[in-house]
């Protein structure tokens, strides 16, 4: 592994971590870390339960945080590391934030925006595209979301 690699993992085991304290207040756990220049700027975790908002995905929360501490929406040079795969109106919010790149751990064949279903990060029909890698700490973010949904089909 490059250190690129390494810096890569790390981040995202920190999102794992932001994804279990979404699980912890009853949403599922998805989680993310907006970093530059290998330093994160901001972090977000799902709260859309918890805040009785439909827009309060980890992403978001993370995209909003960061924004509001540059004092501007535009987040160049940014790369977001996030749990499981944008959702459309996440993988539009990037592309809106100008973020740089994206890693994200597990594919969402059910509603993906960054490959699976649609790919709004990387489309070349918009003004701007987002480099993608895929697949860091797959098996961990997944297991995270298998868990959840097995334990709240056995409280149903
Ligand atoms: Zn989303």
């Amino acid at each position: 592994m490059t250190d690129a690699d390494v810096r890569d993992e790390e981040f995202m085991r920190r999102a794992l971590a932001l994804a279990e304290v979404a699980r912890e207040r009853g949403d599922v756990p998805v989680g993310a870390v907006l970093a530059c220049d290998g330093q994160i700027e901001a972090v977000g975790f799902n709260q859309k339960e918890a805040n009785h908002d439909p827009t309060a995905h980890a992403e978001i929360v993370a995209l909003r945080q960061a924004a509001a501490r540059r004092g501007g929406w535009r987040l160049c040079g940014a790369t977001l590391y996030v749990t499981k795969e944008p959702c459309l109106m996440c993988a539009a919010a990037c592309v809106a934030a100008r973020i740089e790149r994206l890693v994200y751990a597990c594919d969402d064949p059910k509603g993906g925006g960054a490959g699976s279903v649609y790919n709004l990060a990387d489309d070349p029909r918009l003004n701007h595209r987002i480099r993608i890698t895929r697949g860091v700490c797959r098996e961990e973010a997944a297991a995270l979301l298998t868990s959840f949904f097995a334990e709240r089909r056995k409280e149903e």
